[in-house]
């Protein structure tokens, strides 16, 4: 919660803060966040404007995750800009003050939500430790970064030789033309058994 009793409410007038916050818990996506507790530096701007309090900020959040390529640890930092209107609560705008309007509360400002859509909706969510990360080999899993260039493998795999030896054993033989088996019935040996009794 900031602090906006020294903004005069005189619209127009503007304020200035530079200020570090620890980050809050689960403050990241799948791949990447800000460690729980890491510093937050906030470059803020406090604006009054006639509804409320106009906070236009950058805030610098280091970052703590995995290349979506490679698995490596990826440390960096990131910038995220955000724009939000407080209003005061007594002179709302025009009288469409909407849920989802936040308000200042006894002249504090809540950053907490607007930060966390600021950051987690342009973190980047398949971060690279670097633009042209090769990854990993899809055959054995090397990093490529480090088997060099030359990393290959044999194009005949076992595992696909196996497959084609399969497919060969249940594919349907080919039709061979016109054997059939005319020629070799007909000859049934018709024994007209005459008993004499
Ligand atoms: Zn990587
Ligand atoms: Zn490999």
């Amino acid at each position: 919660m900031l602090d906006t009793r020294a903004l005069s409410r005189q619209p127009g007038s503007s304020k200035d803060k530079r200020l570090s916050v620890p980050a809050p818990e689960d403050f990241g996506v799948e791949m990447v966040g800000v460690p729980e507790g890491a510093a937050i530096e906030l470059d803020l701007r406090f604006e009054a404007v006639l509804e409320g309090v106009l906070v236009t900020g950058t805030a610098t959040v280091p970052l703590e995750g995995e290349c979506a390529r490679c698995l490596d640890p990826i440390a960096s930092t990131f910038e995220a800009r955000f724009q939000e209107l407080f209003v005061y609560p007594d002179t709302r705008s025009g009288g469409h003050a909407g849920d989802d309007e936040l308000q200042l509360e006894d002249d504090l400002v809540d950053l907490e939500p607007v930060l966390r859509d600021a950051v987690l909706l342009t973190l980047p969510l398949s971060p690279l430790c670097r633009d042209d990360c090769p990854g990993l080999c899809p055959d054995c899993g090397v990093r490529l970064a480090d088997a060099g260039p030359d990393h290959h493998h044999e194009t005949a795999d076992p595992r696909w030789a196996a497959l084609q030896g399969l497919a060969g054993g249940v594919a349907p033989a080919p039709p061979e033309g016109g054997r059939g088996d005319a020629g070799s019935s007909g000859s049934t040996d018709r024994r007209e058994g005459k008993q004499e009794g």
